[in-house]
């Protein structure tokens, strides 16, 4: 069934972003393209929707999305009272960039799982495919306004976080929303698709060294533990095994699937995890983690707890697996 609008929410949402003069815009830590663009999108419709708003797009850059757009390095010192908008993040510790902000109220938009973020207007929605499905139904339902850039990263970001409409977050609301984006914009989407998959042949190799190295279990669990040597020897960085994981979703030994990469410099291992019917949210939250029903991540310090969070995943499987029979 297709939802209807909630314009009066959309609306509310509109004024309180009309109702600001400093606007800072942030998103969840590790970026992804989802993060990025829907925070980039929603600056710049609001940058051109009001030309004399001091509107930022904060958190740390990533030079792999640099293609996207510019973020901002906000003078916090000089920022006060300002309208906090929080995009695709649940938490405040994983809010890019909060620190030091002196804010007033705070606005958000998400498809996470409701966590600690108390706003003064929000609008979460776990059905929504990504944060920029949201952006998109908020820009092409008020006011703000839409020019072929703010376009191109709101495509991007849908296509990014639905993994080009084959995961199970796409719904029909995903796809009129797209079509109203596309009808709206003009922009010439088949050329896009380059900017989010085109890769050098040494991430390919990579894709090949995990594929060789995943371990699978008898409850269809798979893991592979990724070293800081691995990801030397393949030249790629520490985020690049979670852009690769959704690639992992149409492998029918394979019913949640889990990548485990040594963070040297933060002293800790990273964590993606996957699933193709089993809900992993709730291991992933034992481990300084969380995310999606499919779709989660976590953060360890401990290699017992990395043995620990594959022993409850694979657990997680078996269990799956006995109902399903
Ligand atoms: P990733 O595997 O990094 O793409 O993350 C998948 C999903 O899990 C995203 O929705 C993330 O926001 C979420 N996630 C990843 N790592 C964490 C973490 N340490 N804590 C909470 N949520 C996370």
């Amino acid at each position: 069934m297709i939802k209807i609008i909630n314009r009066n929410l959309l609306n509310k949402i509109y004024r309180e972003i009309k109702k600001h003069n400093t606007i800072v815009i942030l998103r969840h830590i590790g970026a992804d393209p989802d993060a990025i663009c829907s925070e980039l999108a929603l600056r710049d419709s609001i940058k051109l929707t009001f030309p004399n708003k001091k509107v930022y797009a904060g958190g740390v850059g990533v030079a792999k999305f640099k293609k996207y757009g510019n973020l901002d390095k906000p003078d916090y010192e000089k920022i006060e009272n300002c309208l906090l908008i929080v995009l695709d993040v649940p938490n405040i510790a994983r809010i890019d960039g909060i620190d030091n902000l002196k804010y007033q109220s705070i606005l958000k938009i998400d498809h996470h799982p409701k966590l600690d973020i108390k706003a003064d207007v929000e609008w979460v929605d776990e059905e929504k495919s990504s944060t920029c499905q949201m952006v998109t139904e908020l820009i092409l339902n008020t006011k703000l306004k839409l020019d072929k850039k703010i376009a191109e990263n709101l495509f991007l970001g849908i296509v990014s976080d639905s993994e080009r409409f084959s995961l199970k977050n796409t719904t029909i609301e995903t796809f009129e929303t797209v079509i109203n984006l596309l009808k709206t914009s003009q922009i010439d989407f088949p050329n896009l698709y380059e900017k989010l998959y085109l890769r050098p042949f040494s991430e390919y190799k990579f894709i090949a060294y995990i594929t060789n190295n995943l371990i699978i279990n008898e409850n269809h669990f798979g893991y592979i533990k990724i070293s800081d040597n691995i990801l030397k020897e393949y030249g790629v960085d520490v985020a690049t095994p979670s852009n690769l994981i959704n690639s992992y979703n149409f492998i029918d030994d394979l019913l949640v699937w889990c990548f485990i990469t040594e963070d040297v410099k933060n002293n800790q291992y990273k964590i993606s995890i996957r699933s193709r019917g089993p809900i992993i949210n709730e291991v992933a939250s034992k481990y300084n983690g969380g995310g999606h029903k499919f779709a989660s991540g976590a953060k360890v310090k401990e290699l017992s707890d990395v043995d620990n969070l594959i022993n409850d995943l694979s657990k997680v499987c078996k269990d799956y697996e006995n109902k399903e029979s």
